[in-house]
């Protein structure tokens, strides 16, 4: 029997779920994770924040048919030994640029809490969004690594109607605030209409300034990289793969997002 496993730190949404489903469309059993992971908060306050909904999370997986086990475990299951001890993996560049270099030990945590689940859950598949791109690759560059016996599945970003991503953090958002916050989706739509024309560094710039028209927004970084390693470049003609990644606040709430230029 095949098992797929989807990770989530709850405050669930349609992206949780188009992750849920694509596992039912593989395998004989799903089994979605709900747990708060403190090791990758590099911030009491936003570990304290967190959005978390376990009662409206349960009835939307109970109404949701592609789900069929929950595993909601406690701090103790999943650190039995020491609550604040990490794996020692290096995780090279990843932990270097972008999400890696303003979140410090953030992927370490996350590597840690995956492996942990994937001793506890022997899945043949798990499930992760590529909104959270660098993390997706942090989880296969573990798995390769480790030479875990499981197969990594990425899923596309399922957005809002008007482009905002799907996130847990919009509960923190106000109205006015998730209006603001679609500004970051439009530019990296437009950075992807003119990526033919543009080199990386005017492309750059464009894109810093069209999302510093918005007042609310505070960008903490916009960067191009190469898709596949997560190098940066300043030539698109050096990669097969490239990747816009940006991270930005509006209000207090620290939201990221990325679209691949081309693969
Ligand atoms: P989280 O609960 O935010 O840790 O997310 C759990 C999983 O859902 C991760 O693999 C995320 O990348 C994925 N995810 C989050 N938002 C989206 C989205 N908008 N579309 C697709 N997958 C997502």
């Amino acid at each position: 029997m095949h098992i797929g496993f989807v990770p989530t730190m709850g405050a669930l949404h349609a992206g949780h779920l188009s992750l849920l489903k694509a596992a039912k469309a593989e395998n004989d059993l799903v089994i979605c994770s709900i747990f708060v992971n403190p090791t990758q908060f590099n911030n009491l306050e936003d570990l304290k924040n967190y959005p978390r909904n376990e009662a409206s999370d349960l009835a939307l997986l109970k109404q949701d048919a592609h789900c069929d086990l929950v595993f909601i475990p406690t701090l103790e299951e999943m650190y039995p030994q020491d609550k604040t001890s990490v794996l020692d993996i290096d995780l090279g560049i990843l932990e270097e640029v972008m999400e890696g270099k303003f979140r410090p030990k953030h992927f370490k945590g996350v590597a840690t809490v995956v492996h942990r689940f994937f001793e506890i859950i022997q899945a043949k598949r798990a499930y992760f969004g590529k909104k959270d791109a660098q993390q997706l690759a942090v989880i296969k560059n573990m798995v390769k690594q480790l030479e875990l016996d499981i197969e990594i599945i990425g899923c596309e970003t399922l957005r809002e109607p008007n482009g905002l991503a799907m996130s847990s953090r919009n509960l923190l958002l106000t109205e006015e605030e998730k209006n603001k916050a679609t500004i970051i989706a439009q530019t990296l739509f437009q950075m992807k209409e003119k990526s033919a024309q543009y080199s990386v560094e005017e492309l750059k710039k464009w894109g810093a300034s069209a999302l510093k028209k918005e007042i609310k927004l505070d960008l903490e970084y916009l960067e191009i990289a190469d898709a596949n390693t997560f190098q940066m470049i300043d030539d698109f003609n050096t990669c097969d793969a490239a990747i816009v990644c940006v991270a930005a606040k509006i209000g207090k709430v620290r939201l990221i997002d990325n679209i691949i230029l081309f693969a």
